[in-house]
């Protein structure tokens, strides 16, 4: 039985690759100092993932930058502003097409299916032509075969690279252009035939709803690389869920395997025998690529023996259920986690060995000793208090329906608020941050350094607290924040602040291109032991008559960017956090505070990639959202915000959130939002964001004018807000200042137009 991995982390357990990438982009290393470092961790995670016993290894899985866009370069599928393709894209023009330059903006990035890495949009458009632009993959698998690695090509396949880009020219149809694609992928094929034993290709859109015009092709377009392929055997690779009606689909293709993700969807593995063609093997991927906990050996050794029973040992391959791109790179590294804990985990390293493992016992070469650890780290996490509380596990049971409601609705709550308010039409405000200068960032690596008490640094943040409101009150914004210094990040900020959570020291997952996050696990129940934020928001309203807005993350964001325990149904861990959060806004109501925002910006990408399975999240999201906001006075304003997603089909579902005001980000589409709450309504005030917080530029007081002046087409002014897209702590403070002064401007100009 084979175990392979779809795909290894590439950033470097000590992020050698970013390190190298930034140091070059800089100009302090040239080209050839990042090629070795690549090489180095090519050769370093081969090594470390046939030591653990896998036996195919993946090549090709790794990228400078982004395997997407490393696709793009492939097939030569250079957008027209970087100039006209080159016989051979090279690395600073693929350099270019990630990063921009002063001529032509970056190529788009977007999520890559519901994780939280962003890959490089494929532009597509009529008359490109396509055509066999680098020799990387062939250089690696040579590379790989020198280092006498058993190597297992990996290619992001034709469908999912057609599928996964965008048309830049209105109506023209992509699929024209797959003859082309094809074309170069047959000529890569051909070239790897004969020096690897597996190919794999990489078509996750399978796990989705396929539009026709993408199903239909699929089958034609393998035959093609099935004949181009020669004696190399050809392994279809589909992940993030399960294959649904796309099985039959699969069960024409000329492939000689098919990898499913049995973690995401285990149920696919019953009935194989049905649709699975005699001459396709399958690759179980049962070790979870996607997070972080240890596989639990029993029940997915069931899983495996269900395999062999209807298909035979000889036709089953194991793997991981996905790359391991999403998960940190070894556990052992984490010196500093509790024994205990890390009893629990398994990052990419552990994860090949438990391959190992899972094939040995299902072969009837069983580790005893590997098996029995494994029993007894779940026996540990299943009875652990620090994983199970009675107390948390009581408050949820008692959870009734009208704590999920306000007591009074909106129009009733609005009259209220407006009472103790007291703002005017268009009402001003950001969204949370502001600027997180080197000054404070200075303060916090020497309070964490231990360089600073916590008395100094809380002293040092509240400098920075009464800087930012005399600030808003300057540019005489209405509703003030105060500013967010404390925060390094939304979510851990929270988290470090609750029980049932734990940080990594080292456990970078790659976001995109250089950038990494290391994102909090939750492990146990979660409870609030002390207010989070009371003090500082308290201490900001003291500062300013004004409104203040207390700012919190929300609960579905705090899961959507944590690790979170798989031992139950995210839906219990979210309602966990929401009670967590309603106890912090009822504390910041009892403080005071008259308006509150419960940040949701990961709402929209938490969904499930199936439509069918949408309302199913969609209810118990929306319901943690009004469990956390729904505990306050009618006076008591709750905003939310979200960001960065596609808002127009959900937009019933955000509006059963019932907050009484959302900021949303909307300048980048020209406000192309506003033709969704035409169609849908949205019954509650709401803040179309006027300007794109992600670059220095300063809009002016008249665009600003002109895009409120579109939206009060649709919203009406009694309900409209006005801000900016996001947070602003990535900006700095003088085009900051320029843009929230244009903006207070053109909030009034158009105030006093309304007002005659
Ligand atoms: N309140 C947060 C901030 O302003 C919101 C950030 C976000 O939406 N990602 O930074
Ligand atoms: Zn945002």
């Amino acid at each position: 039985m084979l175990t392979h991995t779809l795909g290894f982390p590439r950033i470097g357990l000590n992020r050698e690759l970013k390190k190298a990438l930034e140091s070059f982009w800089k100009g302090s290393i040239g080209e050839g100092d990042v090629e070795a470092t690549a090489r180095d961790l090519r050769l370093r995670h081969w090594r470390l993932q046939t030591d653990a016993g896998v036996d195919l290894v993946p090549v090709g899985d790794f990228s400078l930058y982004d395997h997407v866009l490393d696709t793009v370069a492939m097939v030569g599928a250079v957008p027209e502003r970087f100039g006209a393709p080159p016989a051979l894209v090279d690395t600073s023009l693929y350099v270019r097409m990630a990063r921009g330059d002063r001529d032509a903006a970056a190529m788009e990035m977007t999520k890559w299916f519901d994780t939280n890495y962003h890959y490089i949009v494929p532009e597509f458009r009529s008359g490109m032509t396509f055509r066999l632009s680098t020799t990387r993959l062939f250089d690696e698998v040579e590379e790989a075969l020198a280092a006498g690695v058993r190597a297992k090509a990996v290619v992001l396949g034709p469908l999912t690279f057609l599928h996964l880009g965008k048309e830049v020219e209105p109506g023209f149809d992509r699929w024209t252009l797959l003859d082309g694609v094809l074309g170069v992928y047959e000529q890569v094929l051909a070239r790897l035939a004969g020096r690897v034993e597996w190919i794999q290709l990489d078509e996750p859109i399978l796990a989705l709803d396929l539009p026709a015009a993408a199903r239909e092709r699929f089958a034609p377009a393998y035959a093609r690389l099935r004949a181009a392929a020669g004696g190399a055997r050809l392994m279809l690779a589909t992940y993030f869920g399960g294959l649904g009606e796309n099985a039959r689909l699969v069960a024409g293709l000329p492939v000689d395997a098919v990898h499913l993700d049995c973690v995401r969807a285990p149920g696919q593995v019953g009935g194989l025998n049905a649709w699975l063609p005699p001459r396709m093997s399958v690759s179980l991927g049962v070790v979870n690529g996607r997070n972080i906990w240890r596989v639990e050996a029993d029940p997915t050794l069931d899983l495996i023996r269900q395999a062999i029973e209807q298909l035979g040992a000889s036709r089953v391959m194991l793997g991981t259920s996905c790359s391991l791109l999403h998960v940190p790179i070894d556990l052992d590294a984490e010196t500093g986690l509790d024994a205990e804990l890390r009893s629990w985990m398994a990052f990419a390293k552990q994860k090949c060995a438990e391959l190992r493992m899972l094939a040995d016992a299902a072969e009837g070469r069983a580790d005893l000793a590997l098996l029995e650890a494994n029993r007894a780290a779940w026996a540990s996490r299943r009875s652990s208090p620090r994983a199970v509380r009675a107390d948390v596990r009581a408050r949820v049971a008692a959870i009734t329906p009208d704590m999920s409601r306000r007591a009074s609705p909106f129009e009733q709550r609005k009259r209220a608020q407006q009472a103790a308010l007291k703002l005017p039409l268009l009402p001003t405000t950001t969204i949370g941050s502001f600027p997180q200068t080197p000054e404070i960032r200075a303060a916090r690596a020497r309070w964490r350094s231990g360089a600073m008490s916590d008395a100094e640094y809380a002293e040092a943040m509240r400098g920075f607290v009464r800087e930012v409101i005399r600030r808003q009150e300057e540019l005489d914004l209405d509703v003030l924040v105060h500013g967010e210094p404390e925060r390094s990040d939304m979510v851990e900020y929270f988290g470090e602040q609750l029980d049932g959570f734990c940080f990594t020291r080292n456990g970078w997952v790659q976001s995109y291109g250089s950038r990494c996050v290391k994102p909090p696990v939750i492990y146990g129940d979660v409870a609030r032991p002390r207010p989070m934020t009371v003090e500082w928001i308290r201490y900001a309203q003291a500062q300013t008559s004004r409104p203040l807005k207390g700012m919190l993350t929300g609960p579905v964001t705090i899961l959507g960017w944590s690790f979170v325990r798989d031992d139950q149904p995210r839906s219990d861990t979210c309602r966990q956090i929401a009670l967590a959060i309603r106890d912090e806004v009822q504390d910041l109501e009892a403080a005071g505070i008259r308006v509150i925002q419960i940040d949701e910006p990961a709402f929209r990408e938490g969904a499930p990639l199936r439509a069918s399975e949408w309302p199913g999240y969609f209810q118990w999201a929306v319901d943690a959202f009004r469990l956390a906001a729904s505990g306050v006075r009618d006076e008591t304003q709750i905003h939310t915000h979200m960001c960065y997603s596609e808002f127009n089909e959900i937009l019933p579902w955000i509006a059963a959130m019932d907050a009484d005001v959302i900021s949303l980000e909307a300048s980048r589409s020209r406000m192309e939002l506003l033709s969704a709450f035409r169609r849908h309504g949205y019954p509650n005030d709401v803040g179309p964001g006027v300007y794109d917080i992600h670059s220095p530029r300063v809009p002016s007081e008249e665009e600003l004018v002109d895009l409120l002046r579109r939206a009060l087409e649709v919203i009406p002014a009694e309900r409209l807000w006005v801000n900016p897209d996001c947070g602003l702590k990535t900006r700095e403070w003088p085009e900051t200042l320029a843009s929230l002064r244009n903006m207070v401007a053109a909030a009034k100009r158009l105030r006093g137009e309304l007002a005659r």
